[in-house]
């Protein structure tokens, strides 16, 4: 098991006013991993495939459909390279904490604030350096 942590700054944004910052834990994933998450994903798009099958007519658009979403999709998810293990950014509206763990790092994120109920968008702090890829 692959258990190098790094934490990263987050930022939060929500349109109309100041960002505010967090911090969250992200840990590396491995190859083998990568692959299983792109192949769930996968899965998901195969079944729904799978019961669009049984309608007439449309499964001619919603079958390949599904199955081109599905390679998409998967290969976006293969593209993560971490997790978030533990992390938290507090809402730029009422500065109630949002708790981000067990997601993918895939930038940018939402999140809706548990307090406000407000959409906020997350990404990684720009500091103009490199991130460590
Ligand atoms: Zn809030």
């Amino acid at each position: 098991m692959n258990e190098d942590l790094t934490e990263i700054g987050v930022e939060a944004k929500i349109y109309g006013m100041p960002p505010s910052v967090g911090a969250v834990r992200i840990r590396s994933l491995g190859t083998a991993e990568r692959v299983r998450n792109g192949l769930a994903k996968f899965g998901t798009f195969l079944g729904i495939a799978l019961v669009c099958v049984f309608f007439p007519i449309v499964h001619l658009v919603l079958v390949p459909l599904s199955l081109m979403l599905g390679l998409h999709f998967a290969a976006k998810t293969m593209r993560v390279r971490g997790r978030i293990v533990s992390g938290s950014v507090p809402c730029p509206e009422c500065g109630e904490p949002c708790l981000l763990d067990a997601k993918l790092a895939q930038w940018p994120m939402t999140a809706d604030c548990a307090g406000c109920r407000r959409h906020i968008g997350i990404g990684p702090v720009e500091t103009g350096k490199p991130s460590p890829r």
